[in-house]
């Protein structure tokens, strides 16, 4: 009934005991893009090389979130040492292990179930939610590999193929943005040195004449000759195959003993000019522009580590208008918040009364939440309502996932840090009153509103004592 084996069949179901649809894809022209969320896993034959990466990167370049968080292995029977397919995949396997295959795809599963819908807005950074989504799932960190065929001779595989613009000042600037929302911890990797005109990491270092800018240099050694004090190019001294001294005649014998080379003189074969000390300049190979070495840019590769920050912004996208964000009564969305802020930082500058900010945080990770289920909600709803009950009706209130935000106008910090220990410790009882299964930390951080705050760096600094907390 089945034909003879000549060929392998194009896509090919592979059975096992679980309720899963894993297919292997040996021939690439057969895959429909199309059909990919349909797939709980996918295995991609490396024995076409080619179409093996092309349709991985196809899968990790989508924007489609059912596509590109697809669990995705590479079947090869030799060792892959390809580090981009280390960072696109999540494997590399000599024989298909159902079991294995089929533990990560439930663990992606939870995480994916994790993820709250947002609704695509110009504040929202699709390219950042995507590479905090699909670290959070894989619980993976990103790392840059070597590329020659990227400008700056480095890439991150998955921001690479997620940026719009392939420049390399793109991929660069959403790197910052991430690591600076401290959404990422960075890992020092490597330093580079870019053109300072292009960002381009492909550059011809060379010694040059100071004025020419000429390339085309030898080198010579001078000779210091001690009975006679003589001191010249080694070509002065040359006759045949020996070394005789233009000033006193005498045959040169031994190295350290009649004579010495204290150092080298360059000579410009153009111009036939001698110096002494050349200068180092980085010819750019992408843009031809050639750079002092003081103009070079310094950019630092990192490995990115998801923070607690970036799994909550993973889950929820701040700035997102979500249903969650508003059914709250008593608090404004962060984004709102941030403009109050700015208004109070202007405030507090012509009042001179300085004002506070604290912010509060239930130590509830992701796997608490799971667990708590249907009733995390209710207890988020509870906590809600009790911050907003327990707080001067003056204040500013925000919620985001689970951070509260309180704005506290001309508070003294003293005041704020009262407040925000009274808060933390009766939201602890709250917990410890709800919740059995887990201890429920809550982490707080003030900061004072003064007239030289500037408004990120009270975000992020409010934030930062969290983590230190
Ligand atoms: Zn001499
Ligand atoms: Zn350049």
């Amino acid at each position: 009934m089945n034909k003879p084996n000549e060929t392998k069949a194009a896509i090919k179901r592979i059975s096992s005991d679980y309720d899963k649809e894993i297919v292997l894809v040996s021939d690439f022209s057969a895959f429909d893009m199309k059909k990919a969320p349909l797939y709980d896993a996918v295995i991609l034959d490396f024995t076409d090389k080619k179409g093996c990466l092309q349709t991985l990167k196809l899968i990790r370049a989508s924007f489609i979130e059912s596509v590109y968080l697809l669990p995705v292995f590479i079947l090869s029977i030799v060792e892959l040492k390809n580090e981009e397919i280390q960072e696109l995949s999540d494997g590399v396997i000599n024989n298909i292990q159902t079991d294995a295959i089929n533990s990560f795809v439930e663990n992606v599963k939870i995480k994916r179930k994790q993820l709250k819908p947002f609704t695509p807005s110009p504040e929202i950074d699709r390219n950042q939610i995507k590479l905090l989504r699909y670290s959070f799932t894989r619980e993976k960190s990103l790392k840059p590999v070597k590329d020659r065929f990227s400008v700056i001779g480095y890439k991150y595989p998955l921001i690479n193929l997620s940026v719009e613009s392939k420049d390399a000042g793109a991929e660069m600037k959403a790197i910052t943005n991430a690591v600076e929302e401290n959404f990422f911890r960075a890992d020092f990797i490597d330093r580079m040195h870019l053109c300072g005109k292009c960002y381009s990491g492909f550059l011809n270092f060379k010694e040059v004449d100071p004025e020419t800018g000429d390339a085309h240099l030898e080198t010579e050694n001078i000779i210091h000759h001690f009975s006679c004090a003589y001191v010249g190019p080694e070509s002065d001294f040359s006759r045949e195959d020996k070394l005789i001294c233009p000033k006193c005649s005498k045959t040169l014998r031994h190295i350290g003993v009649d004579y010495d080379k204290p150092s080298v003189m360059y000579h410009s074969i153009e111009s036939d000019r001698y110096f002494q000390d050349p200068e180092m300049k980085a010819e750019c190979l992408n843009c031809s522009h050639v750079n002092d070495i003081e103009g070079l840019v310094q950019y630092d590769l990192f490995e990115l580590h998801l923070t607690d920050e970036g799994k909550d912004e993973a889950i929820q996208p701040t700035g997102s208008q979500t249903a969650a964000d508003t059914v709250y009564s008593g608090y404004i969305t962060y984004a709102t918040f941030g403009t109050f802020l700015r208004y109070e930082i202007e405030r507090v500058k012509s009042s001179q009364k300085n004002s506070s900010i604290g912010l509060l945080r239930p130590a509830i990770t992701s796997d608490i939440e799971n667990d708590l289920g249907h009733q995390y909600q209710k207890l988020i709803g509870e906590i809600s309502a009790f911050v907003v009950n327990n707080t001067s009706s003056s204040y500013i209130l925000s919620r985001s996932v689970n951070s509260f935000f309180i704005l506290m106008p001309e508070t003294p910090i003293d005041k704020c840090n009262l407040a925000m220990n009274k808060m933390k410790k009766s939201l602890e009882t709250l917990f410890e009153n709800n919740v059995n299964e887990h201890n429920i930390d809550v982490h707080s951080s003030v900061r004072e509103i003064t007239p030289n705050s500037e408004y990120q760096t009270v975000l992020n600094d409010l934030r930062a004592g969290i983590l230190k907390d």
